[in-house]
């Protein structure tokens, strides 16, 4: 069958990365982020600074460039990784898709943004049944590619379901949209009539967090080796590390290869991945910074100016994996240890904004951080400050994860507490990129220590300021503490690296 000279592709998505543990996200998290449907997801996908991270404006774009096509908008869900999407809006979400696909018929493609680790509060697998919805109106044999975080966590459904499954390759996530533009190549190869089969393993490891940067380490050499062993034969390998926090029978380091064609080909090399990172599982146990240790580091740097400038992560309180991002253990004994020299950013504390913006620059006040509890971790903390700097919250991302993205973080105020200023913001959202500092009139490059609210994501934003030998990831109590033997779990398979002793694993039968 000849392709379409102008093919019809619908264009959706839904992208959340979940937390158990977090409170949940309802649709008013997405609305705040990025809910567009219908042609809106065109237009704002082909603005400059569009508020949509970047795997659809890329898929968009490269689309684009390739030749006629008509672009069909159907539903496009986004928010801040957040504590489980409350199902009635799911459920809200999957009819509007199904209405609007069936009426957008007949098409000749799908594209779908995911995430990859979302849950709700009654579904593990949303994309899943997302997928097998997509796939029931569209039928057999019209391709359906989808784009997905390296946090995705993978069932059989969501790979059996689509014609290429395309994970982004780098942590910080720098490769969004080429991940996009790879998914509109491989959506035009499959509307030449080329055909995929797909393959996926996963391993009994559940990796924290930190031990999956892309830069070094036993992750990175998965992906490297995928990489490697590109063939015409392979469409695409992604290795996708996972999420823990989202607690779910799917979770574990999974490697998916689609193939053109050859089920063989897919099945040794995801096979010979697999053997690889479960050969390095040693190296998935996380090694962090004591908080006395932290403290005495910021002390150094800030007395003797000759040592190198520190960014301390506070990675067990991230946003961007659900962290409310209003935790003071960091905070308050940087401050009653006198460090001075030190940005910290950025908290979540609407009420505390308001007042520093009805207050006024200059006022010298109690700032009490926390007055309404969210989580056991969010604990009540006071200091006194004064207002140094304050801000709309408008910004358009400089350097990272959101650069060229169109944020609203509310109403900011920058609070010196002794010798501390710390940025407070409206819209939660994890510290990854310096703008939110430099709006504020704080120099990163003057500090002696700076202190985020971020698990990795920052090392994309801040790598101008930091190398990895000047980031210091601390031991602290948090929604997302990489120490996954602090957590209560319910639904990860069991036993599992790091949790469990005596965990076994032999490669299929290829
Ligand atoms: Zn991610």
């Amino acid at each position: 069958m000849p392709a379409p000279a102008a093919p019809r592709i619908a264009i959706l998505g839904f992208s959340i990365e979940c937390n158990k543990f977090a409170p949940p996200a309802t649709k008013a998290h997405f609305l705040a982020r990025t809910y567009l449907e219908g042609e809106d997801i065109l237009e704002e996908a082909r603005r400059p600074t569009p508020t949509m991270l970047p795997e659809t404006p890329g898929f968009v774009a490269a689309m684009d460039k390739a030749g006629p096509w008509v672009p069909v908008g159907i539903a496009l869900a986004m928010s801040e990784p957040n504590g489980p999407v409350e199902h009635g809006f799911f459920e809200e979400l999957l009819d509007t898709i199904e209405h609007r696909l069936k009426a957008a018929l007949p098409l000749d493609g799908v594209y779908f943004c995911a995430h990859g680790a979302a849950i709700t509060t009654e579904e593990d697998d949303p994309e899943g049944v997302l997928f097998e919805r997509i796939r029931a109106i569209v039928g057999p044999d019209v391709p359906v590619v989808a784009t997905f975080d390296l946090h995705a966590n993978v069932s059989d459904r969501m790979v059996d379901t689509i014609d290429a499954f395309i994970g982004y390759r780098t942590n910080p996530h720098l490769d969004m949209r080429e991940r996009g533009a790879e998914a509109a190549a491989a959506l035009r190869e499959l509307l030449a009539g080329a055909r995929t089969e797909r393959v996926r393993l996963r391993l009994p490891i559940v990796p924290p967090t930190v031990t999956l940067l892309t830069a070094a380490g036993p992750y990175a050499e998965m992906i490297e080796l995928g990489q490697r062993k590109m063939s015409p034969l392979i469409m695409n390998v992604s290795v996708m590390g996972g999420f823990a926090y989202a607690d779910t029978a799917k979770n574990g380091l999974s490697i998916i290869v689609t193939a053109r064609g050859d089920r063989a080909a897919a099945a040794a090399l995801a096979t010979e991945i697999a053997q690889y990172g479960w050969d390095q599982r040693a190296r998935f146990y996380p090694k962090l910074t004591s908080l006395d240790e932290a403290v005495a580091k910021a002390l150094a740097v800030a007395k003797d100016p000759a040592l190198p400038a520190l960014a301390f992560a506070d990675v067990a309180d991230n946003p961007g994996g659900g962290g409310r991002g209003n935790t003071m253990f960091l905070l308050r004994a940087f401050a009653e240890a006198g460090v001075e020299g030190a940005l910290f950013g950025v908290i979540y504390d609407p009420p505390l904004a308001e007042e520093a913006h009805r207050s006024g620059m200059h006022y010298h006040f109690e700032a009490r951080f926390n007055r309404v509890e969210t989580t056991k971790f969010s604990e009540p903390w006071s200091a006194p400050a004064r207002v140094a700097a304050l801000h709309d919250g408008n910004c358009v991302g400089r350097r990272g994860i959101y650069a060229g993205i169109r944020l609203a973080l509310g109403p900011c105020a920058a609070l010196r507490i002794g010798g501390i200023t710390v940025v407070v913001v409206s819209h939660r959202v994890q510290c990854a990129d310096p703008v939110f500092f430099e709006m504020m009139g704080l120099d990163i490059a003057r500090a002696r220590s700076v202190a985020v609210k971020s698990r990795g994501h920052f090392r994309g934003g801040f790598d101008e300021f930091f190398g990895p030998s000047q980031i210091v990831e601390v031991d602290l109590p948090g929604l997302t503490s990489p120490m996954l033997s602090r957590f209560e779990w319910t639904r990860l398979p069991r036993p599992v690296i790091p949790l469990d002793d005596n965990v076994e694993w032999h490669p299929p039968q290829v």
